[in-house]
């Protein structure tokens, strides 16, 4: 048990994150004799058995505290040892979002890579929806293979060792949604149309860095009869958020020309100007938020699309067909 499900108490060959603040957490299986070492000192994994998660503890030779954290597909994708580029929450949410993913889906993923994404669509389709991963690379997709295993995955993760733009998934009728991260997603994009339930819409998302890998996915996607293709960019934005007084507008006045006046008095009362500019605990605070101009970090472009069930076999134009597949 790590990932696929709660407990509240830490036991023998238990993964934890050791959180020691918002840059530096780490993954740690505990193992009863074990020591762990941070920069906030040793650790003794016979000490942390028996604690809840979500404790903080003091390291044994006293030089620090970490928290210990519960893993979750969220601190997972920020501890996650990098074998690849991987996804982030911006992205991973984002496409969960649209690609209509919730508990029972049957979702294709291509490729597994680092399995960052892969452990938040195993926790949204839980308990008894179905991943399909898929990696090329030897090595990688062992390692993936075995992390899902340790991790409790084992059963909602299937994964397979092949190169989809040569030999296709493998599947038909069988998905609900279908995400690539590939460098060629266009060479598996009639793959993964056999891989939609063919009697139902599906939804399918393309994570491409290069505007030109973009429109060679749209030309596909057209070619292969999706609707609705539409392009998105996710951008980070940071919010600071603090606490500021609320004041009537009559009392800001008052403020202002207080201000005014000790400032023309040549700043002689400065205690009291000081005062008035402290935050005062008796007065209604708010909550507001204050953005930076500048959006971060273009990682990818993602393309969404729909597939929709085959007109001519139901005879049936699009419009009813789409209806019928929802209903
Ligand atoms: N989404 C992943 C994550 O969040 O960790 C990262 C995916 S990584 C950027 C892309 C992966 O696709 C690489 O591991 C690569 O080996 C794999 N790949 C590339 N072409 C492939 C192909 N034709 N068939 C299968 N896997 C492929």
């Amino acid at each position: 048990m790590s990932f696929s499900g709660w407990k509240k108490h830490i036991e023998d060959g238990d993964l934890v994150i050791f959180y020691i603040n918002r840059d530096n957490l780490s993954p740690v299986w505990i193992k009863a004799g074990k020591e762990s070492t941070t920069r906030f000192g040793l650790f003794k994994h016979d000490d942390l058995i028996g604690k809840e998660f979500g404790s903080r503890v003091v390291s044994s030779n006293y030089r620090g505290f970490i928290y210990l954290l519960h893993p979750t597909p969220e601190l997972w994708t920020l501890v996650v040892p990098h074998r690849t580029q991987i996804l982030y929450l911006p992205d991973i949410s984002f496409i969960t979002t649209y690609l209509d993913m919730k508990p029972g889906a049957r979702v294709l993923e291509c490729g597994t890579g680092s399995g960052s994404f892969s452990h938040s669509i195993a926790r949204t389709i839980a308990p008894t929806g179905k991943l399909f991963s898929f990696e090329y690379h030897q090595q990688r997709a062992e390692i993936a293979a075995e992390e899902f295993k340790s991790h409790g995955l084992g059963d909602l993760i299937e994964l397979k060792h092949r190169d989809v733009c040569k030999d296709g998934f493998g599947l038909k009728d069988a998905v609900n949604s279908v995400f690539l991260d590939l460098p060629a997603p266009w060479e598996a994009i009639g793959y993964a149309k056999e891989a939609f339930k063919q009697h139902r819409t599906g939804k399918i998302c393309t994570f491409s860095p290069c505007i030109e890998q973009v429109a060679r996915t749209v030309t596909a996607l057209n070619d292969h009869g999706f609707v609705d293709i539409t392009m998105y960019e996710c951008l980070i934005r940071n919010h600071d958020v603090s606490y500021i007084q609320k004041v009537s507008f009559k009392d800001a006045i008052q403020q202002a020309k207080e201000r005014r006046e000790i400032q023309a008095s040549g700043g002689t009362n400065k205690r009291k100007a000081d005062t008035l500019l402290e935050l005062d605990d008796t007065i209604e605070k708010m909550l507001v938020s204050k953005t930076g101009v500048e959006a971060r970090g273009h990682t990818s472009y993602l393309t969404f699309a729909t597939f929709l069930p085959a007109f001519e076999e139901n005879k049936l134009n699009p419009a009813a067909a789409l209806v019928n597949s929802i209903l």
